[in-house]
């Protein structure tokens, strides 16, 4: 994947990155499968760990990638910002001595996930997401509304884009890197605003074999991926990016 220098848009090749929602061992009705159980998520990354790879955030794979390092090293993102994964997640990410991405809707700190007709869950508040950087995980955005970006009209794509970071960064008194595309919704002119709002890179929602800094690609894990499964999605993730034909890093 390497070609890539920040910011441009060259085609790349990335190893696997893995995309998850909640993680909470409640049983309530998850319709959207959006929830892993804690044991599940311990169980994957014990898979990974066998294969000899291991989790990292984003941010930390990308610079990988940069330094042609990244043999061994799978991303691991976590959508929307909820609550649940400075409780679950991150007590499971210790123990496998792995870090992860959240991206965090910044103008729904606090609320929940009312952007879906899903089940509410809590998302972090401020606090929270302090305590989430300081145990070495990377805060991504992932706009200010969970607005899908595609066709947005430049306003919009100002304040979901810039604006997120600014609310972030101020809150966290660090840099936010990494963005991620609400649905998977993304065009040119979205990707474009993405690097010019300062972004360093950004993730969609499917394993595409063409991908750039700005939509690099991911893959679903749910609470059905058992070790086997995930194996089988590693597998095809491999097989997809293999298609392109670029050099491994
Ligand atoms: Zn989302």
């Amino acid at each position: 994947m390497t070609t890539a220098s920040a910011g441009s848009l060259a085609v790349v090749r990335t190893p696997p990155v893995l995309m998850y929602h909640s993680v909470s061992p409640s049983t309530a009705p998850d319709p959207h499968l959006l929830r892993v159980h804690p044991d599940r998520l311990d169980q994957q990354l014990r898979t990974l760990r066998r294969l000899g790879l291991r989790g990292v955030s984003l941010a930390e794979l990308v610079d990988a990638v940069d330094r042609g390092d990244a043999r061994g090293l799978v991303g691991l993102t976590f959508d929307d910002g909820y609550a649940d994964f400075l409780h679950h997640a991150v007590p499971v990410l210790a123990r496998h001595r792995m870090t992860a991405t959240v991206y965090m809707v910044a103008d729904r700190l606090a609320g929940t996930n009312d952007w879906d007709e899903a089940p509410q869950l809590p998302l972090m508040d401020a606090d929270e997401l302090r305590a989430v950087a300081a145990a070495g995980h990377e805060v991504g955005s992932h706009t200010m509304t969970h607005a899908a970006l595609a066709g947005l009209d430049p306003a919009s794509l100002e304040v979901e884009l810039r604006g997120s970071r600014e609310v972030l960064e101020q809150l966290l008194g660090a840099p936010v890197r990494g963005f991620c595309y609400p649905y998977g919704s993304f065009d040119r002119a979205a990707a474009d605003a993405a690097r010019a709002a300062g972004y360093d890179h950004a993730c969609v929602t499917r394993d595409y074999s063409v991908s750039d800094r700005f939509t690099l690609p991911r893959f679903y894990v749910g609470q059905e991926d058992s070790g086997l499964r995930l194996v089988a999605k590693l597998v095809r993730h491999h097989l997809v990016q293999r298609r392109t034909g670029g050099s491994a890093a």
